[in-house]
């Protein structure tokens, strides 16, 4: 059918069931809705911005009658293409429904709409001193359910795990327009399969996450910001292994590379206060427990760590603009390459032991090839999740940069199955991970994966070509 017929009969459909002001029907208005943060883009047939769940349900219908197929949308901070539109879809934007009920302190949750923002709902909990422990540099921006969608990681996985572990129940709508609610908020319920767990990490293929029960933990008690400069990937790796025996509960390692300093120290005009520089850098947050104890076990083992030879300098934050400080490094890193140039991401996950050995091999390899790159290495170290960035030299056209990231991912990925990791750690699959699912995943996965896909959107209407290709390429 012709796009201006679709969209006719498409607004036809709707005509006195939503109102008008849901629907953006300009080119201008519906661009910035075809695309994300990885800067693919395309142009959508039209885009809905529902307030209500019963909105969702009439827009989805319709489209699946019409057979029109719709991308989910959030926050749009996704950094693999999940929310790209690549064949003149409607876009279905949830951020208007960003309404939270009060919090359930005795039973530590809160009733979210899928489009309030993850900082928000921080705000929300911590009024009560509780957590939703979910913490990534795009909090400001990305949704629950983008979070959700995409089972996010953040910086505090180490701590709290990831997304899936806060969450106890969801509403969604399918592409017929059924709204199903699952496990509603129950702890335990061992009455078959946990569709919740399915729908997490789904990115927008099965369903359209409406509301969510999330889970909470109480706020931490103390929280400390410690900053170091180390000459290597080993030492990085030596200070961690010091800091998992520390006297204090780790709520976050993170590692980044002299390029990364320096990227965000120039886009940004932030600065480190340390006054040596290293190879790499590592952010460390701890929790203290209560009492006055603890603070003087904290400065004992720091004094230790300061007097060994891997450690070229290091500082405890003395206040809460001065964590910020250190934060504000760690954070812009992925703001500061974006502004530097074009650049390719590989959240790359391995068994924590294995990262020093698997990122010092990925490295190897990619100088020995030659490209028309640099490489920008960060990521939470205490999880075993090292990003590898491969950004354009300004010497080199974007047709050479294409083909050499290509070059470069045909070499990584046998890499990282030779390390026993998964070529996404976090921010999953989207448009850009598909090949790794192909050739990581056995032909009965696959099976089960599309008969999974059909079962929900019998029509494959829902976020199409994302993940995996439902005709089998094998
Ligand atoms: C500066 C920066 C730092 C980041 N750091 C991290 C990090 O540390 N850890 C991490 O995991 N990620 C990180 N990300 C990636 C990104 O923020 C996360 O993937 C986030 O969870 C995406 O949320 P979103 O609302 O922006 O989703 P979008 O990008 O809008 O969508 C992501 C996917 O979810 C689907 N989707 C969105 N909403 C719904 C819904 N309601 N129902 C069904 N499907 C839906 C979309 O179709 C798409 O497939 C970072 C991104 C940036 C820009």
């Amino acid at each position: 059918m012709d796009l201006n017929l679709k969209r006719q009969k498409l607004l036809d459909a709707l005509q006195g069931k939503i109102p008008q002001d849901v629907i953006l029907l300009s080119l201008e208005d519906c661009a910035p809705y075809g695309g994300d943060w990885t800067r693919l883009t395309g142009k959508p047939l039209l885009v809905f911005l529902p307030k209500t769940t019963e909105q969702v349900s009439l827009i989805l219908k319709s489209c699946n009658q019409l057979k029109i197929p719709v991308v989910p949308s959030g926050g749009r901070t996704g950094l693999s293409g999940g929310a790209v539109v690549t064949q003149s879809e409607v876009v279905l934007s949830l951020s208007r429904m960003n309404q939270m009920s009060p919090v359930d302190v005795l039973g530590r949750t809160v009733r979210v709409q899928a489009g309030a923002i993850t900082e928000s709902v921080h705000e929300h909990c911590a009024r009560e001193g509780l957590l939703w422990p979910i913490d990534l540099a795009s909090k400001g921006t990305c949704e629950v359910g983008g979070n959700l969608s995409t089972n996010a990681g953040g910086v505090r996985v180490i701590r709290y795990g990831m997304v899936r572990r806060w969450v106890s129940g969801l509403q969604i709508v399918t592409m017929n327009g059924d709204v199903i609610e699952l496990n509603r908020g129950l702890e335990k319920n061992n009455t078959g399969y946990d569709l919740i767990q399915l729908m997490v990490g789904s990115e927008g293929t099965l369903a359209v996450i409406t509301e969510a029960t999330l889970k909470l933990a109480r706020l931490p008690h103390k929280e400390h910001v410690l900053f170091f400069a180390v000459p290597d990937l080993e030492s990085v790796s030596e200070l961690f292994s010091r800091a998992r025996r520390g006297p204090f509960e780790i709520l976050a390692f993170e590692f980044f590379s002299q390029r990364c300093l320096k990227a965000v120290e120039t886009k940004l005009h932030r600065k480190s206060k340390l006054s040596k520089s290293g190879e790499f850098y590592v952010l460390m947050e701890i929790e203290l427990g209560p009492g006055s104890e603890p603070e003087a076990l904290l400065e004992d083992w720091l004094s230790q760590v300061l007097e060994a030879d891997f450690i070229l300098d290091g500082l405890l934050a003395q206040s809460s603009a001065e964590k910020k400080e250190v934060w504000g490094l760690r954070e812009g890193i992925t703001e500061s390459i974006a502004l530097t140039n074009e650049v390719r991401k590989y959240d790359t996950s391995v068994a924590v032991t294995n990262i020093v050995g698997f990122v010092n091999e990925a490295s190897r390899l990619f100088h020995s090839m030659n490209l028309g790159a640099e490489l920008y290495l960060f990521g939470h170290f205490g999880d075993g999740s090292p990003h590898l960035n491969v950004v354009r030299r300004d010497t080199v056209d974007h047709k050479t940069y294409v083909e050499d990231c290509d070059r470069f991912e045909k070499e990584l990925y046998p890499l990282i199955k030779k390390w026993g990791g998964s070529a996404s750690s976090e921010h999953g699959v989207g448009l850009l991970k598909k090949s790794w699912v192909e050739m990581s995943r056995t032909s009965e996965e696959m099976a089960l994966f599309r008969a999974i896909k059909t079962a929900f959107d019998p029509n494959h209407l829902l976020n199409p070509g994302k993940i995996f290709n439902l005709l089998s390429t094998g």
